[in-house]
């Protein structure tokens, strides 16, 4: 399958790898859309949220428990974060590996 995603948790393609265990890859967004923009990955192809297996669902936890242990050692936490998932076209989801960003270091525009 020739997914970019896939090609950076097993190493085809090089990358600054943040963390990395047996279930999840994280690194930098390339297009970083706030001063520290990272992507959890799980190392497992599953399209998007809409293809998450219920038998994954701890899979979504362990990115969630990533995200703040990653937004705690780069510095963003105190102040808080952004953790989103895009689904689908509307969703405005580009790569078609499920992917959590967080997003931090600036004020984000609120949703209200
Ligand atoms: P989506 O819109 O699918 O939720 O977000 C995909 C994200 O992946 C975008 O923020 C985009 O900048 C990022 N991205 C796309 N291709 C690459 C890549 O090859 N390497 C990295 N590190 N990020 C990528
Ligand atoms: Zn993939």
């Amino acid at each position: 399958m020739d997914c970019i995603f896939c090609k950076i948790a097993n190493g085809e393609i090089k990358g600054n790898i943040l963390y990395q265990d047996d279930k999840a890859v994280a690194f930098p967004d390339i297009n970083p859309k706030a001063p520290t923009h990272i992507l959890v990955i799980p190392r497992k192809h599953i399209a998007s949220i809409a293809d998450l297996p219920e038998a994954d669902e701890a899979l979504m936890g362990h990115l969630f428990t990533i995200a703040n242990r990653l937004a705690k050692q780069q510095g963003i936490s105190s102040d808080g974060y952004r953790l989103v998932v895009n689904c689908g076209p509307h969703g405005g989801q580009m790569v078609a590996h499920l992917h959590l960003h967080i997003l931090g270091g600036r004020q984000l525009m609120k949703m209200g």
